[in-house]
């Protein structure tokens, strides 16, 4: 299928719509058709012949070549023109992959370089899936694992350093849910000097692609949760692989294709047409949340609000300050009064919804402790910062004042909590 390639040196928000998609491919129609075929028919078997070359590696596309389409475990329209469209919204890339939720991607990119004896670095906290992932399957196949503690730089440069056989450096930052930085710069900067080079990985799914460009700081890749800020209104799965190195692209495709995990037609046609209102979404979420945060700060309720703005420690500053552009839109509350107080404020809260997931048009809240973090041992919790008392909140589209109000009520009512004297007894343990 030849794609429209838009116009060369467009900014971001004009490639999106430009770029990737040529209607007369789709019988002129303004939107793309979704092509829902499994398989499609070749012009001739010599033509059948030469794609299966092409998709098998065993022969190398000429220029200007465009491969067939054979079979969509491997490859579809939808596909492709999401993938195209995707890349200008990362900056710094050269190729997408997209898979049929964040996990996949994960999973599919750490599986398409790391073989049992090699080693793995990874920043904790990790989205709780792919902590699982890692003791699981990776563990257990004889791949070394090496966890650093989010934000801690120096300790992080040392274990790029010194581990052998390194493969893979998978940053999350900022790290769910308290929002503690790592310097993905230093990290790449450290990585850049080992030969042979691990490959830099940043799950991006929080800030990205919108406030943070990890590519543009040195990382080999970048991963999203498409579920969150890129799908935005929480009606679908999706993950998204992107990068610059050929190799690594034709490595994650492949397995792609063997485990069958591509983004489905229909889920493609809805991803692609949520992509140029996402930096007006994220916008507006970061908005809303910076007034909140900033505004919760002084409730006596609230032990700590976590959030960029209020960062207090100074080398977390200067991370946030040298690569993210804007705040973003995830709050996390420490409430006096442990669980109980948590539990009463998300049992009065009106507008926003007690859900976990996140980069919804609507508000979210959760309770970390027990829903994303149970799996937790409480020593990693601790790491975390993770406490009995501690919400976590992702703020949508509404008009902040509505939503400021609901936080205020819900948290004059975990006052009670806290005045009835429980206060503390489930925090102690
Ligand atoms: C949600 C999430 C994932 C997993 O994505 P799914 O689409 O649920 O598979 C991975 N990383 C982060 C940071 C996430 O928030």
């Amino acid at each position: 299928m030849a794609h429209q390639r838009g116009v060369p040196g467009a900014h971001p928000s004009t490639a999106v719509l430009t770029r990737g998609f040529d209607p007369r491919l789709s019988v002129g129609s303004a939107r793309p058709a979704v092509f829902r075929s499994s398989t499609y028919v070749f012009a001739t078997p010599e033509a059948a012949e030469r794609a299966f070359n092409l998709v098998s590696g065993r022969a190398q596309a000429e220029p200007g070549e465009v491969p067939d389409l054979i079979y969509s475990r491997f490859n579809h329209p939808n596909a492709e023109i999401l993938e195209d469209q995707i890349i200008p919204l990362e900056e710094g890339s050269d190729w997408a992959i997209v898979f049929n939720s964040g996990m996949a991607a994960i999973m599919t990119s750490l599986m398409a370089v790391l073989r049992p004896g090699d080693a793995f670095v990874y920043t904790v906290p990790l989205y709780g899936g792919t902590q699982n992932l890692i003791h699981e399957l990776l563990e257990p196949l004889g791949i070394r694992c090496r966890a650093v503690v989010a934000g801690h730089s120096a300790e992080l440069d040392e274990a790029i350093r010194t581990t052998p056989d390194l493969k893979v450096v998978l940053i999350e930052t900022p790290a769910n849910p308290t929002m503690v930085m790592t310097d993905i710069k230093r990290a790449a900067l450290t990585a850049s000097h080992l030969d042979p080079k691990p490959v830099v990985m940043v799950d991006n799914t929080f800030l990205g692609p919108t406030f943070q460009h990890p590519m543009i700081l040195g990382a080999d890749m970048v991963i999203y949760s498409a579920t969150k800020y890129l799908g935005g209104f929480s009606d679908l799965l999706a993950g998204v692989a992107l990068g610059l190195d050929g190799e690594l692209n034709k490595k994650i495709r492949a397995r792609r294709g063997l485990f069958g995990n591509i983004l489905q037609p229909d889920e493609c046609w809805i991803l692609d047409g949520r992509l140029p209102t996402v930096s007006l979404r994220m916008n507006r979420q970061s908005k809303n949340a910076q007034r909140i945060a900033e505004s919760l700060v002084h409730r006596a309720e609230v032990r700590k609000v976590y959030y960029p703005t209020l960062f207090d420690d100074p080398e977390q500053i200067r991370v946030r300050l040298s690569q993210c552009d804007y705040p973003g839109a995830m709050i996390a509350l420490d409430l006096h009064g442990g669980k109980p107080a948590a539990f009463e404020f998300l049992r009065h809260l009106k507008l926003a919804h007690n859900a976990v997931s996140l980069g919804g048009m609507e508000t979210l809240v959760c309770h970390p402790g027990s829903t994303t973090h149970s799996g937790c041992s409480l020593e990693e919790r601790q790491i975390a910062g993770i406490t009995d008392g501690l919400v976590r909140i992702s703020v949508g589209v509404e008009d902040w004042r509505d939503l400021l109000r609901d936080f205020d009520h819900a948290l004059a009512m975990t006052a009670k909590v806290i005045e009835a004297g429980i206060t503390g007894k489930t925090d102690a343990k």
